[in-house]
């Protein structure tokens, strides 16, 4: 047994063992009839509509930056105004504007390294993939390569690769993932943290000041292939327009075989160079290897929008701060030219979680008072393109990142009946969790940990961006038990879905589809974020987890 499913047993029965006793939870006696009105306005029907029209052909797949996800945003804006919600974007609108660059890498780019004095020019999409992501039309590097290990510093590991090396200017060659360990105090065993993610490695390099990254791609480390590095990096990708944080002017992956020419260099196979990784004292490699690039960028400045809403809350003092409820709207648009069916409807992912964020925003509006804290409601945009929406909010919130006291998101929940599990990854490591369980129970809802934490999952959804500015966050999601089907018939749907629909034009609405089980988690998340609305203190990681520094920095900003 996996300690942390250990620990989740544990307090799942300390719980058990206190509930006779008092509430999990101090809400206000008073404000209990208010919820449930809340809850009581939910319809199924609703969100069918919601999905129904957010789906349709006519929305041309909601593509970030194109027509079709611009109406969608206008929709969710049209049917938050019909609550009677504050706006909360922009100038008094619904609209938050969010700047974006589209940006792809010129096939005339260059990338050449020059190793023991012999230059060796690297094949773009076969050797390499890269990107400059400083926004620039036209970058030069010449620089010398230095390998990093993990590239991470993560001071509560006691780990640091780069050990105080200068890194100005240089190229950093480093693997994907973090240091193996089965000890769950040791990056958290098996399951993958925030260390591990490239982003991760991209961003902390550009913060020391580095002039590039090249990720080595091992396929069982990336936990993909070559094929998905090659699709995701080798057209054009989205990134918040002048972003104020440092970048890299070439962010790379190579291929496997590039590593071993490299290693070999030093006269040890790549192999070695992970082995070498592994240890708490691995040092820096200055490698005898240059590297110049000409990187050329088609630069396509857009704007694309979040849309938000806000319900004032009803306690003088508390209503400063918030709960925070959030849904992607966008999906993968329209693919002009390409034959057969180029719509990439966009049912499940994310028309539901729309429907779902819709309803709940209007159970609130209906309630006959707000709860003490207020709730912000936000459809973000540019999920698709690296949770670019819900990143830009996070560092645009309307109110301040430690004024929220919790963030709820929904994405992707297929509409496959009434669920009796449910997936909430992360709630265990906040002080919430016991509510959470309490409250799950009530719906007849057991709560299940992330069937496969080593995916890193969490740190690839919206609410991730949430957590990542400190607020506790997590997404809400069915588990694969549905009310009068075996388990084995669950999983068979997710595996069909996963196989046969997930981003592909075949995502569509589906009329025989059955919505109580999405009315059920509307109703489920209204109580999970009234409850945290009405109680006495902030939610708060539990000590050491890897949010809880930044959680209480931020709630020493005014
Ligand atoms: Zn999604």
């Amino acid at each position: 047994m996996k300690k942390s499913v250990l620990i989740l047993l544990l307090l799942t029965s300390a719980f058990a063992a206190t509930s006779k006793k008092k509430p999990a939870v101090a809400v206000a006696p008073e404000a209990i009839p208010a919820m449930r009105v809340a809850m009581n306005t939910v319809n199924p029907q609703n969100i069918r509509t919601h999905v129904q029209f957010l789906s349709s052909d006519l929305l041309e797949g909601r593509g970030t930056g194109q027509r079709g996800g611009d109406i969608a945003a206008a929709y969710i804006a049209t049917q938050f105004a019909l609550d009677g919600l504050k706006p909360a974007g922009d100038n008094g609108s619904y609209m938050q504007r969010v700047p974006m660059v589209g940006i792809a890498t010129d096939p005339s780019s260059t990338v050449t390294l020059t190793m023991s004095g012999k230059p060796s020019p690297l094949r773009l999409n076969d050797d390499i993939v890269a990107m400059d992501e400083s926004q620039s039309a036209t970058s030069d590097i010449d620089a010398p390569l230095v390998y990093v290990g993990y590239g991470i510093i993560a001071p509560e590991y006691k780990w640091n690769d780069y050990k105080g090396l200068d890194v100005k200017g240089k190229v950093l060659l480093m693997l994907v993932n973090e240091p193996p360990s089965d000890d769950d105090n040791f990056f958290k065993g098996r399951a993958l943290t925030y260390y591990g993610r490239w982003t991760y490695k991209y961003e902390e390099a550009a913060r020391l000041g580095a002039a590039g990254v090249i990720l080595i791609h091992q396929p069982e480390m990336a936990s993909y292939g070559w094929d998905v590095v090659r699709n995701s990096w080798g057209g054009e990708r989205a990134y918040i327009r002048n972003d104020s944080a440092p970048k890299l002017k070439l962010a790379s992956w190579v291929q496997y075989d590039v590593a071993q020419r490299i290693a070999a260099t030093i006269g040890k196979s790549a192999d070695d160079l992970i082995r070498m990784a592994n240890s708490r004292d691995f040092k820096p490699v200055a490698l005898p290897v240059e590297i110049k690039a000409h990187m050329i960028s088609k630069i396509r400045p857009f704007d694309s929008n979040n849309v938000v809403a806000e319900l004032t809350g009803s306690d003088d003092k508390l209503k400063t701060q918030a709960v925070l409820y959030s849904a992607h709207y966008d999906h993968l648009g329209i693919r002009p030219g390409v034959p057969g069916d180029n719509i990439y409807n966009g049912a499940v992912d994310n028309a539901t979680g729309c429907g779902i964020l819709l309803e709940i925003a209007r159970g609130f509006a209906s309630a006959p008072e707000p709860p003490s804290r207020s709730i912000l409601f936000a459809a973000v945009t540019g999920e698709e393109q690296g949770l670019l929406g819900s990143d830009y909010l996070s560092r645009h919130l309307p109110i301040p990142a430690g004024k929220i006291t919790l963030a709820l998101n929904f994405d992707g929940i297929r509409p496959d009946g009434i669920p009796e599990t449910v997936e909430l990854s992360g709630v265990e490591r906040t002080n919430y969790f016991l509510t959470a369980v309490a409250t799950a129970k009530e719906f007849g809802l057991e709560i299940k940990p992330d069937s496969n934490p080593g995916a890193g999952h969490y740190y690839r959804s919206d609410h991730f961006s949430f957590a990542h500015v400190g607020i506790p966050a997590f997404s809400v999601q069915e588990g694969l038990k549905y009310k009068g089907h075996p388990l084995e018939w669950g999983v068979q749907r997710e595996e069909d879905y996963d196989e046969h629909r997930y981003h592909q034009p075949s995502d569509e609405f589906d009329p025989t589809w059955d919505f109580s089980g999405l009315a059920e988690i509307s109703r489920f998340g209204i109580e999970l974020g009234w409850k945290a609305a009405s109680q006495e203190d902030l939610i708060q990681w539990l000590p050491n987890d890897e949010f809880d520094t930044i959680r209480k920095a931020s709630e020493q900003t005014k």
